[in-house]
């Protein structure tokens, strides 16, 4: 499999070339050259094997420059269930007798759906590193779960240095205590005054500075690094083959959605010939990707326009992976998806479809919807009341849009993406008490702390991974 740009650049790149890599040269995010299609024979096989042996096949469709007796050691000792807590790895359950199922993707090292992806990429950038003789110091963003996840992925990994910045006093106490007591030298959690897109913007700015890049070798493990988008792909099939008997069947998913990594691996499973019959985004009043799934309009907001909510993970004001599904929906045009995240975002910080062009995202299974803190709190405490199940504030966005989405007949997983640990204080404010806490997490919050304050200027950083890397 071959990986070209979303912008237009027709260059084919093999995915280890890409792995250390976040945007394409010419600003663009990396796709496969076209999407492999499951048969039937296939899906029927795929539906008896492990979660490990699952992403194993999933996988070598996508991955041809690793050899597959190192790929499936990767694989194998990544998901096990002492690293996730189940021999499932992403266990389904029910909510009662209703429709509606939730997919618990959170029960890796930091309590968040982001380790099934990063706990992968570190094994994978271990490996690559070492099999070519490099460092690679990794530069990124975070509204919490992304950094935790990075850091317990990579912490003590040769070869590899992380420079994470946050938006400072931003993230709950409990995601501040996760990054910032790792005592791990190859580790550094930079703060960031301003919020996390202003931490976005410099990680880009950082990295289309080629010189700078080039020099101090500089990847990244946000979003849009494909390996991440890919290990996610996994889940999609794990989730349906639990929900389901037979795969005659369809399910839908109802994914919380921020930076449109997550539900776009939905995507791509979809485009495999997964049956799925809805993909329904669910936002919180950030809610940049519902107007777009209602009307075709894309608008980025200011810094000023993103909202502080109790689902943080999910505060962006645009969305750095949704220009792949753009990319899809235009039939692949790269000069089109160029202007449009280009130039046209650039100066007019929107961009409208046509007509067509809106009426063609059904086509892909796509509908939207938001909620409010107050849903959250209606939700997270109905969940309990109704069926005994805690849900944390992003999943429970999930679910209040899952009611209003799913239809008879038609199971709809809710991709539970944190546990309710990790955001204590809107559990109280739901249902009066405290969530309970995975064993060894207790006390964490005293743990002593380890990071800087930066103003939001990429000429800082540059200057602190300087002094920082020698
Ligand atoms: C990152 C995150 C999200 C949003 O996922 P995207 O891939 O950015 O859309 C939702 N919930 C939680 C808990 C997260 O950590």
């Amino acid at each position: 499999m071959k990986y070209i740009s979303t912008r237009g650049d027709q260059t084919q790149r093999r995915f280890c070339e890409i792995l250390l890599e976040g945007l394409a040269p010419d600003g663009g995010l990396y796709l496969p050259v076209s999407y492999p299609k499951v048969d039937a024979a296939t899906l029927a096989r795929w539906r008896a094997l492990s979660y490990a042996d699952l992403a194993c096949e999933i996988l070598s469709l996508y991955i041809d420059d690793i050899p597959a007796a190192d790929l499936k050691a990767l694989v194998h000792k990544t998901y096990t269930p002492a690293v996730f807590g189940s021999e499932q790895i992403v266990p389904v359950r029910r909510l009662g007798d209703s429709g509606v199922l939730i997919e618990a993707l959170s029960n890796g090292p930091t309590l968040a759906f982001k380790d099934m992806a990063m706990q992968l990429l570190g094994n994978l950038f271990e490996y690559e590193l070492g099999r070519r003789g490099e460092q690679l110091n990794i530069l990124g963003a975070t509204s919490g779960d992304t950094g935790s996840a990075a850091e317990y992925a990579m912490r003590g990994k040769q070869g590899v240095r992380v420079f994470m910045l946050s938006p400072n006093g931003r993230m709950s106490p409990f995601q501040q205590a996760q990054m910032f007591s790792l005592q791990d030298a190859n580790i550094h959690n930079l703060a960031v005054e301003g919020v996390f897109d202003d931490a976005q913007d410099i990680v880009k700015a950082v990295s289309n500075d080629l010189a700078f890049k080039r020099q101090y070798k500089i990847g990244t493990v946000n979003s849009i690094n494909w390996a991440r988008l890919l290990a996610q792909v996994v889940y999609y099939f794990a989730g349906y083959f639990q929900a389901t008997q037979s795969n005659s069947e369809q399910v839908s998913f109802t994914v919380p959605s921020g930076n449109f990594g997550n539900v776009c691996a939905g995507h791509v499973a979809r485009m495999m010939g997964l049956p799925i019959a809805k993909l329904v985004v669910a936002t919180n009043e950030n809610d940049v990707l519902d107007e777009f799934f209602r009307t075709g309009t894309y608008r980025v907001r200011g810094s000023a326009e993103t909202h502080e909510t109790s689902s943080p993970s999910m505060d962006i004001s645009k969305a750095s992976n949704f220009e792949r599904f753009v990319f899809d929906l235009l039939g692949r045009d790269g000069a089109r998806t160029a202007e449009l995240f280009g130039p046209t975002l650039a100066k007019q910080g929107v961009f409208s479809l046509t007509a067509e062009e809106t009426a063609a995202i059904a086509g892909y299974g796509f509908q939207s919807g938001r909620s409010t803190h107050a849903d959250r709190l209606a939700t997270i405490r109905s969940t309990y009341e109704r069926f005994g199940d805690m849900v944390d504030t992003h999943t429970a966005d999930g679910v209040k849009v899952a009611f209003e989405r799913v239809e008879a007949s038609v199971p709809m997983i809710v991709l539970e993406t944190a546990l309710p640990a990790k955001f204590a204080a809107t559990i109280q404010e739901a249902l009066g008490r405290e969530p309970s806490r995975p064993a060894g997490l207790e006390g964490i919050e005293a743990l002593p702390k380890r990071f800087t304050v930066v103003p939001p200027q990429a000429e800082v950083i540059k200057q602190y991974i300087r002094t920082h890397c020698d």
